[in-house]
């Protein structure tokens, strides 16, 4: 058995687990880290292909991760850090048309929601374990609903947007999971709007895969060790030893374990998991998903089926079985492409032919026989990746959830955990993996050096000598005057986002 000492072992190197090895050379350098992944690939629900296009060029596409919003701070810093530039992506036509009463409807929904999720913070302030958080705990989207609409419409447009944003139906989630979700994003038209400040206005140029490749290249590709699928950790309250299925051996004084829930089940741990915490680990059902990217000649959708093709259209089609959102996916060089989502039922197992026939079937539901003239095609069925087994990403099930998962990230020994699903701020996206692979990090960071930690209470509670306060005061009016300066002028000239403003809620998420 090959044997290597490190200080940090990080398994898994989708976005967490690269985040939290960056964050953590970014703050020691010195560390010994090694990043372990069990595919032959980084990136994990990343993935970008290439495709051919117009006149047999080839371009990129992402078949994973895609969407960056405005108001995602840590990966929107984390890009701009790595120097690399987003686009607005085209808009073509309105969005599917929703009866005027199911408009309505779902506008009473959406008051009732922000109203439940208002109560749900109360709660959440006094006790975790309420008697109302366990009852919303208990009962499905689909039986909240189902008491709260009127309109046949309503009840499916929640349905689609669950199975396009988790991959599940309404009837297989926690009511409460699903309010912690959209309350971590910051509402439920952030998630879903292509609007400002929500969770869908840019794409990355050359696709997000190169923001994993860019990272790498920061952390050194020596350090992060692929085809090292883990099987074992063993702590004692000196070091940790992880064990991988290729019989190496890592000894190493914190772990983070960067993966998502149900596949750290699948390592052996001794000491043994706390039952709740694998519990919990267990209910965390995945996802099913197929993404698609069909590229073509040009763009013959604008204006189409009556000018009503918009940027996002939920299609449903009961013949095919499918469940399915479309959007224009021309990409940042102009090349024409149409891309979007399947939600199949669970355990279906259709092959690419089969999906092949009914994305195409719903395009040309929609837009007509020439979306069938298509130049190539991506299908990536998710459920079938290794090591990951669905997506977006985990739910939990009825009667599981503890308020904002905070089982799911509590460290167990000298173990920790990131992965989007630990996530406090836009858990299950990009933006979520980053955040808590940061965390994962701070918490490893203060455990290296406790005096860090020390020095970050003793500011937080202003602990220092009184005149010292005074001084500190002073230089952090002078230096704060100087910073929004800076970020003024930064901002004047940035090449994001004109309307991008930094609120005081951003700057205190950047630092979470
Ligand atoms: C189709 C699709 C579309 C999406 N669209 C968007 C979007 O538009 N916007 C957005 O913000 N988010 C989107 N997401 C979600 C986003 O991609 C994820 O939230 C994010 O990439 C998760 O990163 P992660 O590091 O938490 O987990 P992962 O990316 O799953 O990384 C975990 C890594 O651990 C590895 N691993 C697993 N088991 C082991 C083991 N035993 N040993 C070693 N390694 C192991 C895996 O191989 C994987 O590489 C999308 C996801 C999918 C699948």
């Amino acid at each position: 058995m090959d044997k290597i000492n490190a200080d940090v072992v990080i398994i898994g190197a989708g976005l967490s687990g690269l985040s939290a090895a960056y964050h953590l050379l970014d703050q020691q350098d010195s560390l010994k880290i090694v990043v372990l992944e069990a595919k032959d690939r980084i990136g994990g629900r990343i993935k970008t292909v290439q495709l051919k296009s117009v006149g047999d060029f080839v371009d990129l596409w992402d078949v994973g991760g895609e969407w960056v919003g405005r108001a995602q701070v840590h990966l929107q810093t984390l890009l701009r850090k790595l120097n690399m530039d987003n686009f607005i992506p085209t808009e073509t036509g309105a969005n599917t048309p929703i009866r005027w009463t199911t408009q309505l409807d779902l506008k009473f929904l959406m008051w009732k929601l922000k109203r439940l999720k208002i109560l749900m913070e109360q709660h959440h302030q006094t006790s975790n374990d309420s008697a109302r958080m366990k009852q919303l705990d208990e009962i499905t989207v689909e039986n909240y609903i189902t008491e709260q609409v009127w309109t046949s419409g309503s009840l499916s447009v929640i349905d689609s947007a669950c199975r396009c944003m988790f991959g599940l139906a309404a009837n297989e989630m926690s009511l409460l999971y699903f309010l912690m979700y959209i309350d971590s994003a910051g509402g439920l038209d952030k998630v879903t709007k292509p609007t400002e400040y929500s969770g869908k206005d840019y794409r990355v140029k050359g696709g997000l895969q190169q923001l994993a490749k860019n990272l790498v290249h920061k952390i050194g590709s020596v350090k992060v060790l692929l085809n090292q699928a883990v099987t074992n950790i063993v702590q004692n309250s000196e070091m940790v030893a992880v064990i991988t299925g290729n019989r190496i051996q890592l000894t190493c004084g914190r772990v983070i374990l960067a993966l998502p829930p149900h596949q750290i089940t699948s390592i052996s741990f001794t000491p043994t998991l706390p039952p709740e915490q694998l519990n919990l680990l267990e209910s965390v059902p995945l996802g099913f998903l197929v993404k698609f990217a069909v590229t073509y000649e040009q763009v013959f959708w604008d204006g189409g089926n009556n000018g009503q093709f918009g940027f996002q259209n939920v299609l449903e089609d009961p013949k095919l079985g499918a469940v399915g959102i479309v959007y224009d996916a021309t990409s940042s060089n102009g090349n024409p492409a149409l891309a979007g989502f399947l939600s199949p039922v669970q355990g279906d197992q259709s092959n690419d032919e089969e999906y092949e026939e009914r994305i195409l079937g719903l395009l040309s539901c929609i837009l007509g026989d020439p979306a069938r003239n298509y130049i190539d095609i991506a299908i990536k069925d998710w459920s079938k990746e290794p090591f990951n087994g669905g997506c977006f990403l985990k739910s939990l099930i009825p009667g599981t959830t503890n308020y904002l998962n905070q089982d799911l990230r509590k460290p167990f020994g000298r173990v920790h955990f990131a992965g989007t699903e630990t996530a406090t701020v836009w858990c299950g996206f990009m933006n979520g993996a980053v955040q808590s692979g940061y965390r994962a990090a701070n918490e490893v960071l203060d455990n290296l050096y406790p005096q860090r930690k020390k020095l970050k209470e003793l500011e937080l509670s202003g602990g220092a000598r009184p005149e010292m306060n005074i001084i500190k005061s002073i230089s952090i009016v002078v230096f704060g005057a100087g910073l929004v300066s800076v970020a003024f002028l930064l901002l004047k000239s940035s090449r994001f986002s004109p309307s991008y403003t930094v609120s005081s809620t951003h700057i205190r998420l950047l630092y979470e």
